[in-house]
């Protein structure tokens, strides 16, 4: 049974593995490690495990399956072998750091250390190995009038759908690209919402790009659930294609959206307008814990370098499921289950044979699992003219307010990369600490630049990765050195730290 950790309290001060993320990925791992005899502790932010995917499915209704489709219920079955492990489970919990445990506050056993905050406490935790189980975010999807109200992120809705059922009233558009946009445009029509209208940016040319790896696709378990999505989608609502620009026109509301194709513009009025074209890995953790990453032009996004077993290049370190590279549900829980098995290995509770066995078994269903992919990163990759911003009037960072014309200024100064830009107009720097507009800057820099992204690099993260309050930082337990760096001395030190 998991034990469920309700405060900071009941943690312990260290585990052999710490996951962070409770989606496929993160609950495949956490289960083969703690069923090989691992201390677990899984984290994940949300008040349930499921990730993405499998989103509130312990507690839907049988209409509520209904609605959502197969794959949403298939999580069911994944959440209760996860309820009978042996393994302490953190919900609500924050992972905000994860770096080498320090030299003089940690046990001098445990190689890693990191920071989570539960119930308003922030605490230190030592591991042997960590998984990142993080999972993806939705790409940004800058064009006029994206930030205004009555506008928002498709995977958002989702998120309202699955954890409170809640769905839109009004007239709803869905525009952008990508298998996400169609589902969520099914599963917003069976949940009895108004979608008059589902506007596809895809690039007519990605027609042609896929050309190579139909037969596989064809072959490949998403045929069939991707043509079923689409024949409903087009049977119940009208579909624009060939979508060449957007705005977003309201008066401090959103009522309308101008859609051109090609010379043709269409002016479509809606209520609400949800956005998505897509997703890339979520890099946040991964980046402050270290981990090289690289530019890869299928995502059109930076991904970690991770080996056949998922090991990051950061020792002790590994990353599993849309956290390492977008491959789905089922690819993302073989990983996860790799990525458990392997730390199994590396702490000595399985043999080298035994361990082969398994894993070759693992790596023949995870090339199944991916059979297909490249047809959907290729038919479904989003336009340039999508991802960089074309008008300089349009915000790219939502947090700071900061437009493309500005980035344009500042790259035309001669930046050298996206952090320089950073501190030149603090684009990347709000709360969301780049979640929201990393891509897009990288992005339009490499352009003007005339490069690729991959040679300018992404922001250099810090920890907290997300916000935690500076009273749960402060009352963490400090080294002598930092106390004396703040304070300049240190109470009832023995020292020349002693207060003169
Ligand atoms: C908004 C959105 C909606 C999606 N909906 C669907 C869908 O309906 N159907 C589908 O097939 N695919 C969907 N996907 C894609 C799907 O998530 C993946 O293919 C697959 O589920 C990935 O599994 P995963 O375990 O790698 O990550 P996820 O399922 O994304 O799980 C990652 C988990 O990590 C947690 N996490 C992240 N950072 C931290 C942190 N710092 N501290 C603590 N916890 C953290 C998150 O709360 C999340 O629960 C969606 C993706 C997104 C971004």
């Amino acid at each position: 049974m998991i034990r469920n950790i309700q405060s900071a309290a009941d943690l312990a001060p260290a585990y052999d593995l710490v996951v962070v993320g409770a989606g496929p990925a993160g609950l495949s791992a956490a289960i083969e490690a703690s069923t090989r005899g691992l201390a677990v502790l899984l984290a994940d932010e949300n008040a349930s495990p499921g990730g993405q995917i499998h989103r509130s499915v312990d507690r839907a209704s049988d209409a509520d399956l209904a609605r959502m489709g197969p794959d949403y219920a298939a999580g069911r079955m994944l959440i209760e072998r996860f309820q009978r492990t042996d393994l302490s489970y953190a919900r609500r919990a924050t992972v905000w750091s994860v770096g080498p445990a320090d030299e003089e506050t940690g046990d001098g056993e445990h190689a890693l250390e990191i920071g989570i905050s539960l119930g308003g406490i922030a605490r230190p935790i030592a591991a042997h190995r960590v998984i990142l189980a993080t999972g993806a975010l939705e790409r940004p999807f800058p064009f006029p009038g994206w930030t205004m109200p009555g506008v928002m992120a498709a995977g958002a809705a989702q998120i309202m759908m699955k954890s409170s059922g809640l769905v839109p009233s009004g007239r709803t558009i869905l525009a952008g690209t990508g298998p996400l946009l169609y589902l969520l445009a099914s599963q917003l029509l069976r949940a009895g919402v108004s979608v008059i209208a589902v506007v596809d940016t895809t690039p007519l040319e990605n027609w042609r790009l896929p050309l190579p790896h139909v037969l596989t696709f064809a072959t490949s378990p998403y045929a069939l659930k991707g043509l079923k999505l689409l024949l409903d989608v087009h049977r119940r609502t009208r579909v624009i294609r060939g979508v060449t620009a957007l705005e977003a026109i309201g008066s401090g509301q959103f009522s309308a959206l101008r859609v051109r194709r090609g010379n043709k513009s269409l002016h479509i009025q809606g209520d609400l307008l949800l956005l998505h074209q897509g997703i890339a890995p979520n890099l946040n953790l991964t980046l402050v814990a270290g981990c090289d990453c690289v530019w890869d032009e299928r995502l059109a996004a930076f991904r970690p370098t991770i080996d056949v077993h998922g090991a990051s290049s950061v020792p002790g370190v590994s990353i599993a499921g849309d956290a390492a590279g977008i491959v789905g549900a089922a690819a993302s829980a073989l990983q996860g289950e790799l990525a458990g098995l392997t730390a199994a290995l590396e702490l000595k509770h399985l043999g080298q044979g035994a361990y082969e066995q398994r894993r070759s078994r693992l790596a023949r269903k995870l090339a199944r699992a991916l059979r297909g992919r490249t047809f959907i990163e290729r038919r479904f990759r989003p336009g340039k003219t999508f991802r960089v911003p074309e008008d300089d009037g349009t915000i790219v960072c939502r947090c700071e307010e900061i437009t493309a014309g500005k980035l344009r200024e500042v790259a035309a100064l001669g930046v050298p990369g996206p952090n320089q830009m950073k501190a030149f107009t603090r684009c990347g720097m709000g709360p969301c600490q780049g979640r929201l507009c990393g891509l897009t800057a990288v992005e339009l820099l490499a352009q003007w630049r005339g490069v690729s992204p991959g040679e300018l690099g992404y922001y250099r993260l810090r920890p907290p990765i997300k916000p935690v309050p500076l009273g749960e930082l402060a009352a963490l337990p400090h080294t002598e050195a930092a106390i004396v760096a703040v304070a300049g001395f240190v109470e009832g030190a023995s020292d020349g730290a002693q207060r003169d």
